[in-house]
């Protein structure tokens, strides 16, 4: 086969591929298996009931089941969904929306990938355009979504020791260069991979950088506000003309209904609509039918807060807790504070091997985890930290989670290097100064 630059660039074996292949794989293995990688959502008995019922609703109404989904819908979502929605966030967040500011997309996934491909790349004057992402490590699907891997820039955060045995990225502003080849800002809010949450001032800092260059503001809600609002700390979410804000039903409890949502302004809610109708041709209307009247009751913000939220908060604590004790006094680690969404962000120092390799290690040992270095994209040099960490997902069940960091923890200790580095990873002063290059 001879495969076109598209061919050869969406063929490649990426690091989402990878993630994704472990996940499918993971799926169909009956065997003894520990999945902490992938993004599955936990399996909340609350939400299953939510669902079901919704299951039930529908196929007892026949009528509105087959308009529902026997025939396509629009390519910008149904109109029905897309107006309550921009009532529930005009009402709850005083946010100025209709319907026109909204369109759905075959998962948010899609979603970024058409947003990148709109704005970055090869521009109307001849010019390229890139993405810049303020925060990296950031969301490994981001990483070879454009069409050219040079399109996305990335810059390193810098590094806050909140604790013994914790750090927090913080955007390093002196370092963001807002050149003009870029066309847009890029965050996801809670972020994928280390559960950080940007400070309400690091948003409001975006939000004022990018009005004054003239380009959007992506906040990838995934995990966010308004829903499913896995958010631990207190944080204000932000909307305006110039932001364009993703949202999923994905870790609701509907991954496999494939429903991305993105609030723009109504010039891009309409490109996103307009390339939508030729990569997809309508929007999957299943999710849509599912949410749509948890949507107009608002319930689907009472289920985030008090049904999602108080849930990975619990198993977040829990999680760390075992990390403690599995790995204290026997590894050089930190774990980036837990924030939000259901990963943690294990930073090892003094491995003797990759997190790359680790990952490999572990897979044997039927142990799935995401290696570090996928997550730095965009970064003008390579930077050794991308290879000293590992993203952790604990939504699975409590004892997969806890029997998955034992082997974990035997693996990294079996591979650390027996006359370690004084490393800023294990600080036992919280106090001490902070660093950006670890
Ligand atoms: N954005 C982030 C930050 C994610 O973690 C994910 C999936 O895990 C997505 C977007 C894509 O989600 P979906 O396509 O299921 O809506």
């Amino acid at each position: 086969m001879q495969l076109s630059d598209f061919g050869k660039k969406y063929t490649a074996r990426t690091g989402i591929l990878e993630l994704i292949d472990d996940l499918g794989k993971a799926a169909v293995n009956t065997g003894e298996q520990y999945m902490l990688g992938g993004g599955n959502p936990a399996v909340l008995p609350a939400m299953s009931e939510v669902w079901k019922r919704r299951l039930t609703e529908l196929s007892a109404d026949i009528e509105a089941f087959e308009a529902g989904l026997s025939r396509y819908h629009s390519h910008t979502g149904r109109p029905a969904f897309v107006n309550a929605l921009a009532s529930l966030l005009r009402e709850n967040f005083g946010w100025p929306i209709t319907g026109k500011n909204i369109v759905v997309t075959n998962g948010s996934q899609t979603a970024f990938y058409l947003l990148f491909n709109l704005l970055a790349g090869e521009a109307e004057d001849g010019g390229r355009r890139r993405v810049l992402f303020p925060l990296v490590p950031e969301y490994i699907g981001y990483a070879d979504q454009p069409r050219s891997a040079g399109d996305l820039v990335g810059v390193r955060p810098h590094i806050e020791r909140t604790a013994p045995h914790r750090h927090k990225y913080h955007i390093d502003f002196d370092a963001l260069e807002l050149t003009d080849d870029i066309a847009a800002i890029c965050v996801s809010r809670p972020t994928n991979p280390t559960g950080n949450v940007l400070t309400n001032e690091e948003i409001a800092k975006l939000d004022t950088i990018a009005q004054a260059h003239g380009v959007p503001l992506l906040i990838d809600g995934a995990y966010g506000m308004p829903f499913p609002n896995i958010v631990f700390p207190e944080a204000v979410p932000l909307w305006n003309e110039n932001i364009v804000l993703g949202l999923s039903l994905s870790k609701l409890g509907l991954p496999s209904a494939r429903t991305g949502i993105i609030v723009a302004s109504e010039e891009i809610a309409e490109a996103v609509g307009s390339a939508n109708a030729i990569t997809s041709l309508a929007t999957g209307t299943f999710g849509q039918l599912m949410a749509e009247p948890l949507i107009q009751s608002g319930e689907i913000l009472r289920l985030s807060n008090d049904e999602i939220r108080p849930f990975y908060l619990e198993k977040s604590r829990r999680t760390l807790e075992w990390i403690d004790e599995l790995f204290a006094d026997q590894l050089d680690y930190s774990v980036h504070e837990s924030e939000g969404a259901f990963f943690l962000w294990v930073w090892f120092r003094n491995l003797s091997i990759t997190t790359y390799e680790l990952y490999v290690r572990l897979k044997e040992r039927n142990v799935i985890v995401v290696p570090g270095t996928y997550f730095f994209f965009g970064l003008d040099e390579p930077w050794e930290h991308a290879d000293e960490c590992i993203r952790i997902n604990y939504a699975m069940p409590d004892n997969e989670v806890r029997r998955g960091l034992e082997i974990i923890a035997e693996e990294a200790i079996g591979a650390a290097v027996s006359d370690p580095t004084p490393s800023p990873a294990t600080a036992s002063n919280p106090d001490a100064e902070s660093e950006r290059r670890p």
